[in-house]
């Protein structure tokens, strides 16, 4: 069931001022203004039980001020708002405090905090801090953000001892405190710009454990906005225009339509039911020659090793009766069991 809805502001990542700029200096890039995320958080809400709205990029404060007219938008409906973001700003504790007072008087409800060895080659260690602590000051609750990598620099521990503070796992399962949490998980080559992560040199045979092999929580429960303005039902790759998870420019065709024909599409729900691990097992059983990794980094990694095939992206396409038989049965029931509750 769509719950969240997550724009991808723009593509632009700014390094910090002592480091300069970086492709922000592209004004032709594209970026959603706040009139259209408006729009868009306003027809979304209307028809689907809404309760995040989160903003990511690239880095989505280059576009401040669209930013904060959609923040303002979505807190007046009483949405819960989060921003995810790479310190850029927090050069200063006073330009930390300064942003995070505008941000939150504007309403924002979290601010997520993305520290890893990426992040900290163009941005310095020290921002993360600045924006750590003038958060926890302003009483916003804050979440950091750590990829992983073979031998990563900027781990989870490292970060605590920067920070002074010892910080703890968050765990969706329970109420988890306003600070002091952090997210890990190991980089994926999946993004455009994942071509610094050699995935064979870097993450070598890394995974994250068995998640490889867990159901997709994301596809049919997201709804994400490209800064085109493109549809994609789940946030796992943003970047890639993947036709089987984009649904068209917002606002080309009424939103319910879209949200029926997503919802009624046989591999959205293959993903949602049987995750991309029980798309691979068919494939392979259609195609025994075709090669797959032996593990993935996550059920991410996997997605776009198939989605991102010709053969596999074929095969799943004219996939038998049987199977969608079954993927309608499982969806069926789910929503009879969801009805009862
Ligand atoms: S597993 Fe696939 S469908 Fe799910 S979030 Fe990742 S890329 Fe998207």
């Amino acid at each position: 069931m769509l719950s969240q809805l997550i724009f991808s502001v723009t593509r632009d990542r700014l390094q910090s001022p002592q480091n300069g700029l970086s492709r922000s200096a592209d004004k032709t890039s594209p970026y959603l203004d706040s009139d259209f995320m408006c729009r868009v958080i306003m027809e979304t809400s209307m028809i689907a039980d809404i309760r995040v709205v989160a903003f990511a990029g690239g880095e989505p404060l280059l576009k401040k001020d669209e930013l904060l007219g959609a923040i303002r938008f979505s807190a007046g409906k009483g949405l819960w708002t989060k921003l995810i973001t790479n310190s850029y700003w927090a050069d200063t504790p006073d330009n930390a405090v300064l942003m995070l007072s505008e941000l939150k008087s504007s309403g924002l409800s979290e601010i997520n905090l993305c520290s890893d060895d990426l992040q900290q080659g163009n941005v310095a260690i020290e921002n993360i801090k600045n924006a750590f602590w003038s958060a926890r000051q302003l009483n916003l609750p804050t979440l950091i953000i750590n990829r992983r990598s073979k031998n990563s620099r900027v781990s989870i521990e490292h970060i605590s001892q920067h920070l002074g503070v010892r910080l703890v796992r968050f765990d969706p399962e329970k109420n988890n405190p306003q600070h002091d949490v952090y997210t890990s998980s190991i980089s994926a080559p999946i993004g455009l710009s994942s071509e610094w992560l050699n995935h064979e040199k870097q993450a070598g045979n890394m995974t994250d454990g068995y998640t490889w092999k867990t159901p997709c929580s994301s596809v049919l429960r997201s709804l994400v906005i490209s800064p085109e303005g493109e549809i994609r039902i789940c946030c796992g790759m943003i970047e890639q225009a993947l036709p089987e998870l984009s649904y068209g420019l917002f606002g080309s065709r009424a939103l319910t339509q879209i949200l029926c024909e997503a919802n009624c599409d046989l591999l959205a729900n293959w993903l949602a039911l049987e995750e991309p691990y029980g798309l691979m097992q068919y494939v392979k059983s259609k195609a025994p020659d075709l090669m797959f990794q032996d593990q993935y980094v996550n059920h991410c990694h996997l997605c776009k090793d198939l989605l991102m095939r010709k053969e596999v992206r074929f095969i799943l396409k004219s996939c038998d009766e049987e199977k969608s038989d079954a993927i309608s049965l499982k969806r069926s029931l789910l929503e009879a069991v969801r009805n009862e509750q």
